[in-house]
């Protein structure tokens, strides 16, 4: 079989596979697939915010948002670190900031976004995140 990757190559291959895919993400793929969307690409760095997966005929993206470090809203995993909370809130705040910056950017590219935060991929928020995900893959409003 054609195989002309060096043992060495191969172990740095692997290894940059496991550092790409977080265990959230891969569970995130895998749901995808088994509801019948089969992304394109991801993590794909030639868009804005470099998403985690990419529909490319469909022309919509999603992205695999931790609760911390993109604050979200009203969700218990969001609690600051109780020293250095200005450190923190700057940080945190230029997160946000960041993000607003590539949706707007995705919508003026004309790319609609799903955000998926992290404690969604629960199993008991399971029902709801599959829901959303339908809605948004087959619908024509995000
Ligand atoms: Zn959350």
């Amino acid at each position: 079989m054609a195989d002309n990757m060096t043992k060495e190559e191969r172990g740095k291959q692997m290894s940059l596979v496991k550092n790409k895919n977080t265990k959230p993400e891969l569970e995130l793929k895998h749901l995808f697939w088994t509801l019948g969307y089969h992304y394109r690409y991801s993590n794909w760095n030639k868009l804005p915010g470099k998403p985690d997966l990419v529909f490319l005929k469909r022309k919509k993206v999603v992205f695999l948002h931790g609760c911390f470090w993109h604050r979200h809203p009203g969700c218990p995993n969001t609690r600051l670190p109780k020293s250095n909370i200005e450190f923190w809130e700057n940080k945190l705040l230029k997160n946000v900031l960041h993000d607003e910056q590539v949706y707007a950017e995705l919508e003026q590219l004309g790319w609609r976004y799903l955000i998926i935060w992290e404690c969604e991929m629960k199993k008991s928020n399971r029902a709801s995140l599959e829901e959303r995900i339908h809605v948004f893959m087959d619908g024509d409003t995000v």
